[in-house]
């Protein structure tokens, strides 16, 4: 199991989590359960995803940046020719396989 991403809360930590369970990589949330089981901590600990596949983890980093970018655009997802991976808009390339994407207005 490899960390992915320090979220600044719980509710990013879920959302981040609920996409990738969608695109069918395993992780889990830890960290922030522990300020209330352990009231001695201090109130800094942010929510952290953790990849359960070691093999997932760059996938899963790019998903991440992926998914923090989408939500700044509007568009419909765009279908990789190649390997058929849904990409949001914003995106030029495929961010499973790196095929450019009909972002040229043809
Ligand atoms: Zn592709």
């Amino acid at each position: 199991m490899l960390e992915l991403y320090q979220a600044a809360d719980r509710v990013e930590a879920q959302m981040l989590k609920d996409y990738l369970d969608q695109q069918g990589i395993a992780s889990v949330i830890l960290g922030d359960f522990l300020s209330g089981a352990m009231g001695e901590l201090p109130a800094n600990i942010y929510p952290t995803l953790w990849v359960v596949e070691d093999s997932d983890l760059a996938r899963a980093k790019r998903l991440t940046e992926q998914f923090f970018n989408a939500s700044t655009t509007t568009g419909e997802p765009w279908r990789c020719p190649v390997c058929g991976a849904s990409v949001d808009s914003g995106f030029e390339i495929c961010w499973n396989c790196a095929t450019p994407g009909p972002n040229d207005n043809e």
